[in-house]
């Protein structure tokens, strides 16, 4: 990606800077499975702790764990701050410590020993999300550095859940919720779109139904009861049939629709233009892609605008009476179990969409009288947006530019990020600002994940031009 300028990375980074982030990706932070690298976890913990007091933030803590205690039930929030005043403005940071397996095949070095190769480093979690950390921690040390006395606050928060999907992190919001005042929140995450430098503005939510049915105490033989009583999976088809329109392409919950943003015409125009065609998409999954739904407004939208800025509900599993191969028991099945999830997009609260499809399951079993179900929501999360036309997001989108030389993509996104979700739930009306940071060629998740010196670079910018902004000490 560029800049117009050529930069040699690997001169320009900060060598002790570079030394810590090497350092702090040998640790096998892997929070997925539990007891096997509790150790390397406590380690990244107590390293974080130490190092961010080196790097002068005054009050660093492991928040929820006390002295001496193993990480049983959770894994803790790393929790630092520079505080100057009260009154001051407060930038808070957000990053998480912990990493995915690195079980994969294919990594052409050991995932806990980083090297670095043309400019990348090479690592479990070298973009995810210890590079994007490091650069959030090397813009901050650069403002510091830079700044006598700093006009601001400055806080950081570094999950250690996030790869298992922050279950902890309502309940640390909480209890901390007053020690996490800020002004605004901002993250170095997500991916660039097309390698320019980009902005994400709206994440979709996500609600996980269980909605298990029962039309009978016990499977029933078809030869004797067929055509008497009603087939549980029979009904687990209708009620899946009257969950999603497959031919419109469009949810029948009643109402659904109502609660969702409306795009403007720019908004549309700007998405359409960025978006990936359908041929694209065609081409790259090789599934059967569902032409956009012929609705008056809808024919417009890009698969952008339909996977980012409308709902959508996909069934993940359907489970009932007996499925092994070959000629199975001629049973009618008592019970079936759906599960399905929806992602939600701004303003179509999670609390609302509840409302409207306990309403709907109701609606539809109600014409089978006596016939159980239980509907119950494993996963909730809400959606996020931020206003691209808000003072804030303005004045974050020409840090970006600044920073780069180059326009910035406002892109929505319809993936779902934890914190982001639960922080919009706690602190509803603090802005969030999304730096999308690493390039696809970081193979996050994957056998030999990097991270580009450069990006290294331009997260760090990013966020001292941010700090200095609200410092009021524009460059
Ligand atoms: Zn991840």
């Amino acid at each position: 990606m560029a800049s117009h300028q050529k930069v040699d990375f690997e001169k320009v980074v900060d060598r002790s800077l570079l030394n810590d982030y090497l350092e702090f990706l040998r640790f096998a932070s892997v929070s997925t499975k539990n007891a096997e690298y509790r150790k390397e976890l406590q380690g990244a913990v107590k390293w974080l702790v130490k190092k961010l007091k080196e790097y002068g933030f005054s009050e660093v803590r492991a928040l929820g764990l006390k002295e001496g205690e193993m990480f049983v039930d959770y894994y803790p929030l790393v929790y630092a701050q520079y505080e100057v005043s009260k009154n001051a403005p407060t930038l808070l940071f957000y990053g998480h410590y912990d990493v995915q397996p690195a079980d994969e095949q294919g990594w052409v070095s050991d995932p806990f020993v980083p090297t670095i190769k043309n400019g990348r480093v090479y690592a479990r979690g070298a973009s995810d999300n210890k590079g994007r950390l490091f650069a959030t921690l090397w813009g901050i040390k650069r403002f510091l550095e830079s700044t006598k006395n700093s006009p601001i606050n400055i806080k950081l928060i570094i999950e250690g859940e996030e790869e298992i999907g922050s279950k902890n992190a309502p309940r640390f919001i909480r209890e901390y919720q007053d020690l996490f005042d800020h002004t605004v929140l901002f993250l170095n995450d997500m991916t660039r779109f097309k390698d320019t430098p980009t902005i994400v503005y709206s994440l979709r939510g996500v609600l996980y139904v269980e909605l298990k049915l029962f039309t009978a105490p016990k499977d029933l033989h078809s030869g004797t009861y067929g055509n008497l009583v009603l087939n549980c999976a029979n009904l687990a088809g209708y009620v899946v049939y009257k969950l999603k329109d497959i031919f419109r392409n469009r949810i029948r919950i009643e109402g659904i629709y109502r609660y969702v943003r409306r795009a403007g015409k720019d908004e549309i125009e700007r998405l359409s233009k960025i978006s990936d065609d359908w041929n694209t998409i065609k081409e790259t999954t090789k599934a059967y892609v569902v032409t956009p739904y012929k609705g008056a407004r809808l024919k417009d939208f890009a698969p952008m605008h339909l996977v980012s800025l409308l709902p959508s509900l996909d069934v993940h599993g359907i489970k009932s009476g007996s499925y092994e191969e070959g000629v199975v028991k001629t049973n009618i099945p008592h019970s079936a179990t759906i599960k399905f999830s929806l992602r939600t997009v701004p303003y179509l609260d999670n609390k609302k969409l509840k409302q409207l499809l306990k309403a709907y399951i109701e609606k539809i079993l109600k014409k089978f009288k006596g016939v159980k179900y239980e509907l119950r929501f494993l996963v909730d999360l809400p959606y996020y947006y931020e206003d691209v036309n808000s003072g804030y997001m303005k004045q974050f989108a020409k840090v970006v530019e600044d920073v780069y030389q180059q326009p910035v993509l406002l892109v929505p996104n319809g993936a779902s990020v934890g914190m982001v979700g639960f922080w919009r739930q706690i602190f509803t009306d603090k802005p969030i600002l999304i730096h999308a940071l690493g390039s696809y060629n970081d193979n996050v998740h994957a056998a030999n994940e990097s991270f580009s010196l450069e990006d290294l670079y331009y997260g760090a910018l990013v966020v001292e031009r941010l700090l200095k902004e609200y410092s009021g000490k524009k460059q």
